[in-house]
């Protein structure tokens, strides 16, 4: 079972960069609103709009470390578990 949910809100995302420099690995500038984009995640659309990325995985890795660096905390971790809101 997933352990996290980690969420991009895209209308707080300013397209800093901070968290694709920290962890390339999960996170990419997206082709199509050049804000940060979780490769896989399941994309949450309000009127025709992309507005959040939401994604569950088993570690962090370096996804905290990422969502602390954002300046614009447009990047939320969610412990499933606990239902504690880590970021
Ligand atoms: S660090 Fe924050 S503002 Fe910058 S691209 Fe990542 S999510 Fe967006």
């Amino acid at each position: 079972m997933n352990k996290f949910r980690v969420e991009i809100d895209k209308q707080a995302c300013q397209s800093f960069g901070a968290c694709i420099e920290l962890c390339p690995e999960f996170f990419k500038f997206s082709d199509i609103d050049s804000k940060s984009s979780i490769e896989g995640a399941e994309k949450i659309s309000d009127k025709g709009a992309v507005v959040a990325e939401r994604l569950e995985l088993e570690e962090l890795k370096c996804i905290k470390e990422a969502a602390e660096a954002c300046p614009f905390n447009a990047i939320h971790i969610t412990n499933l578990k606990t239902e504690e809101h880590l970021i």
